[in-house]
């Protein structure tokens, strides 16, 4: 087995890549080459809804124009869902997923009549948690649920899953968005059962990132501030499934003018069109504050 450290780049293929994926990418292959680890590129394409294969495509084209060179083979998230299905039912099998039915707008609906009575927590990203109706179904409701063709998503029991792996830590060597550096203490219980396969859909962003990190080895998770309180959750998967956890290290997100973070719909910072202008791969790095490449 190879001691080399293993770092990946995930982009998800539905947009083209901007200064903000530039930086997290540039980085990786920085921090890769110093330690003279190996890079992998894995494209996260589960959401069929907006992912395309053009997106797909102009990832590689940008990575490579600026300089990036990932070992092959590339792993498209797509191809991969018998190892998510496997994963879930792993955890069926621990009795920790449950099935839930609701459409969004009835989500919206029960949390709005929790908020009637009094606050009602939210997530990291500031989403309601899910209120729990589910959780009271009994074996006839499902079955008749399951049936009827609702919309069906699994969740994980969050208290039972905490109940079974206890306090955990992960190993972050950058920074959270109030700077919680070195040992932090994961907090899963602040996501709620979330959401882990759907019906259309039988995986989710956390269970394929803790399965394929886990499955290409990956040492090094390299990745915005914006993903720092979803480690909580990745570190809880990975106990619950017995995979080893990386370390971590998050980066500030880049800025625009104004303040805000920079988003693929916003065009004057995307990769393709400041290339038209006539951007070179040094000045993509210096517009994102690394160093000119040794
Ligand atoms: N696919 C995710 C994104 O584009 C990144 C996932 C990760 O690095 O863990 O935001």
């Amino acid at each position: 087995m190879s001691s080399r450290p293993v770092f990946r780049f995930a982009p998800s293929p539905n947009g083209h890549l901007h200064l903000g994926h530039a930086y997290s990418a540039l980085l990786n292959a920085d921090l890769a080459r110093q330690a003279g680890g190996r890079l992998l590129l894995r494209i996260e394409d589960i959401d069929v809804t907006r992912c395309r294969p053009d997106y797909e495509q102009a990832i590689y084209e940008d990575l490579a124009w600026l300089g990036i060179v990932w070992e092959p083979p590339v792993r498209r998230q797509s191809d991969h869902l018998d190892a998510y299905i496997a994963a879930s039912a792993g955890l069926a099998a621990m009795g920790l997923l449950y099935p839930s039915f609701e459409s969004r707008t009835e989500i919206a609906r029960l949390v709005a009549a929790e908020e009637a009575k009094g606050p009602w927590p939210r997530d990291p990203d500031g989403a309601p948690l899910y209120p729990g109706s589910a959780r009271s179904l009994s074996a006839d409701e499902v079955a008749e649920l399951k049936r009827s063709g609702a919309p069906m998503a699994l969740r994980l029991d969050m208290a039972g899953a905490i109940a079974r792996v206890g306090a955990l830590v992960w190993r972050e060597q950058g920074s959270g968005p109030d700077g919680e550096t070195g040992d932090v203490a994961a907090q899963p219980a602040a996501w709620g059962d979330v959401i882990l396969a759907r019906k259309e859909v039988p995986t989710s962003y956390h269970l394929s990132v803790v399965i394929d990190d886990a499955l290409q080895g990956v040492t090094d998770v390299v990745r915005g501030q914006d993903l720092f309180w979803s480690t909580s959750v990745h570190r809880l998967l990975q106990a619950l499934l017995g995979v080893p956890a990386p370390v971590y290290r998050h980066h500030a997100l880049l800025r625009d003018e104004t303040g805000a973070k920079l988003a693929k719909s916003i065009a004057s910072t995307g990769l393709r069109e400041l290339r038209k202008e006539g951007a070179t791969p040094a000045d993509i790095r210096r517009l994102v504050g690394l160093p000119p490449q040794e």
